[in-house]
């Protein structure tokens, strides 16, 4: 069994063929696939791919960073008056200064605010973190200590960014890039222990290698054990069965 723990699957890019994408998943292994939000509008989004596989998705619910805009507090509460026992995490939240730096001040504020929705329901954070690996840190660690659980989605760092994270007990997530030339990332899968690893996709974003540049899908989380096995020298039964038990651990997906 494989789990995805990071997957838009409810995207337009995969309007014309989610049942194949499905079908594909599950032959691949995949038995689980975890939906973090984006914004107010991917919500319903989300809720009829459900309705599709129940058993399959698992959906969380939060204020991605890059639609955190000057309107941030009212799309909050649209967001979170949704807030049931059905979500198994807060996400995705964090920082992003890739695209945009103007609502900075604004993107730290939803992110703490999601932290404490968190905490409050104990449930884990998917962080999203891009170019912003310090200014995120400098939030989220502090938590460490009242017993948050949290994913650094995407993992964008080197082995010295990784080992920090572990040291508070937080989690690493690895995708395609870990199949790409230079990034950097296999130190980091070489050295951390795979007990902190969750497998992501991020579909429909940053397929692996030979899929690169081509739509991704949870199916291709093969190719990403792939890679692991090649750099730990685990073998994939092994690397699956572990990130799948650390997966479980940390969602505590009710079945
Ligand atoms: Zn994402």
């Amino acid at each position: 069994m494989i789990i995805d723990t990071h997957s838009h699957l409810y995207l337009e890019d995969f309007n014309d063929d989610i049942l194949q994408v499905i079908e594909r998943s599950k032959k691949a292994g995949v038995e689980k696939i975890v939906l973090p939000n984006i914004d107010d509008n991917s919500l319903a989004k989300m809720h009829n791919l459900l309705s599709l596989d129940p058993k399959l998705f698992y959906p969380c619910i939060g204020l991605h960073p890059t639609s955190v805009k000057e309107n941030y507090k009212e799309k909050l509460d649209n967001i979170f008056s949704d807030l049931n026992d059905d979500y198994i995490a807060i996400g995705e939240t964090g920082i992003d200064l890739y695209w945009d730096k103007t609502f900075f001040k604004e993107q730290q504020r939803a992110f703490e605010f999601q932290i404490e929705i968190a905490l409050k329901h104990i449930l884990p954070v998917i962080i999203h973190s891009r170019n912003s690996l310090e200014e995120t840190f400098e939030i989220v660690f502090p938590y460490s200590q009242k017993g948050l659980k949290a994913v650094f989605h995407c993992f964008p760092g080197n082995y010295e960014d990784a080992k920090k994270i572990v040291d508070k007990g937080f989690y690493i997530g690895i995708g395609g890039v870990v199949t790409f030339k230079n990034s950097g990332l296999h130190d980091v899968v070489k050295k951390i222990p795979i007990n902190n690893i969750l497998l992501e996709t991020d579909a429909p974003f940053l397929a692996p290698v030979p899929y690169r540049g081509r739509r991704n899908e949870p199916a291709y989380l093969e190719t990403i054990v792939q890679k692991i096995e090649e750099i730990t020298g685990l073998s994939s039964e092994n690397i699956k069965e572990i990130t799948s038990k650390n997966a479980i651990k940390f969602f505590n997906f009710k079945l």
